[in-house]
């Protein structure tokens, strides 16, 4: 099963935490057509390119990310997936979903969103508390974010999930956990719960090597994760992967995919792409091809018009870079994003996709020592982190390389 995902880039102001491209602009200024049709050219593009080595993907999920892709005229993103239904095969339970801002979501939107074939949508909330909010820099309120969730339940999009942050400087445990608890009663069954990282190159990253962004104590944001975990599973709000909650069944399918390693197809200005390089290598999945396209939005809507599909990757035209990934080198990545779930990664089945003995000297005896600290277990073929160390899980994946 692989997954298609459509960035976005354009928000009504950049936030200081982000580090996902994005530009901040007005509505108005968005050219909503043209962006379209550069991404429908670089669709029919990639469908030729990807046919053309032997690889016909059927999809099971669509996800337009960003950015704020709720800024985008609905009957333009609607133009958009009805063409990306008719160029690529699809499941029949496909889940489509849209990433909105409660500045742009309200009812009429949700209900043109609905209209035009979405059945997700994932509402950046963020927080609850004013002056969290302002913090963060963003532009709705609390109000604001309610009444976005409430205009969401309430407009017939069968699917419905939001974002929230923890581990903000002087947030207590129990107001991270108050704060799940109030979006879980609101009777949403997926729930995104993300610690504050600080990225070098955003703003937040500038002024705290200037020594001017206030921290959060790394116990007490340790202690809130566990305070948020315990809440939300009180709720019936399974935690499925480190940062997801959702009712059983109602887990994000797109995010599913890729953290089990599937295809995905990025279309965009920015996005990512990562197919199975059938052309040039072996049987199943040995080798793989992951790329990165233009980040600059008029580059990028240039380029599509010269797409060339004899190549995937760097080289392509829209591509800015391209890496050809070994079998090695996918299984490291399975195994970073597989432990991040609590279903964990299938080790043995890995390999044998990848065409390889995973189970290595040195990676029996990694597994063995993290065993022995309470950080891993593995049953049969299929590790998982115990959910106590899931706070350490890129480190545990890192001994398994
Ligand atoms: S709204 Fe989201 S994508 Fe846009 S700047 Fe803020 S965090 Fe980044």
């Amino acid at each position: 099963m692989a997954s298609l995902y459509i960035h976005f880039p354009w928000c009504l102001a950049k936030c200081p935490y982000c580090d996902f491209v994005s530009y901040a602009t007005d509505r108005e200024s968005i050219d909503h057509a043209g962006y379209a049709d550069a991404v429908l050219r670089e669709a029919e593009g990639r469908v030729r390119q990807l046919r053309a080595r032997g690889n016909s993907l059927t999809l099971g999920s669509i996800f337009f990310g960003g950015g704020t892709p709720s800024l985008w005229e609905p009957q333009e993103l609607g133009r958009v997936l009805a063409r990306l239904r008719t160029l690529f095969a699809t499941t029949t339970s496909l889940e489509v979903t849209v990433e909105c801002n409660p500045t742009s979501l309200d009812e009429a939107r949700a209900r043109a969103l609905h209209g035009v074939g979405v059945d997700r949508l994932s509402i950046g909330t963020q927080s609850l508390r004013a002056e969290q909010l302002k913090f963060l820099g963003r532009l709705h309120d609390p109000d604001g974010a309610r009444l976005a969730i409430a205009a969401a339940l309430a407009s017939g999009i069968p699917r419905v999930s939001t974002d929230l942050i923890f581990g903000l400087p002087d947030q207590s445990i129990e107001d991270a956990r108050d704060q799940a608890f109030a979006l879980a009663a609101t009777g949403l069954k997926h729930l995104s719960c993300y610690q504050l990282t600080i990225e070098p190159g955003t703003q937040f990253g500038e002024r705290k090597k200037r020594g001017l962004l206030p921290m959060a104590d790394d116990a007490v944001v340790a202690d809130a994760f566990l305070a948020v975990e315990a809440a939300l599973e009180s709720c019936g709000l399974r935690h499925y992967e480190i940062s997801n909650y959702a009712v059983p069944g109602e887990e994000s399918r797109h995010n599913l995919a890729y953290w089990r390693g599937d295809e995905y197809v990025g279309l965009g200005c920015a996005a990512f792409g990562f197919t199975r390089d059938t052309a040039s290598g072996g049987p199943g999945a040995r080798r793989g091809v992951r790329w990165r396209n233009a980040i600059d939005p008029k580059a990028y809507v240039e380029a599509t018009k010269h797409l060339r599909t004899d190549m995937l990757g760097e080289g392509d035209g829209v591509s800015m870079f391209a890496e050809s990934l070994d079998g090695t080198a996918l299984l490291r990545e399975r195994l970073m994003l597989g432990l991040r779930l609590a279903e964990g990664v299938d080790v043995g089945r890995a390999g044998d996709e990848l065409g390889l003995d995973p189970w290595t000297p040195e990676r029996l005896r990694a597994i063995e020592r993290l065993e022995a600290r309470g950080r891993l277990t593995r049953t049969g073929d299929v590790l998982t982190i115990p959910r106590p160390a899931w706070l350490f899980a890129d480190d545990i994946a890192s001994r398994l390389f």
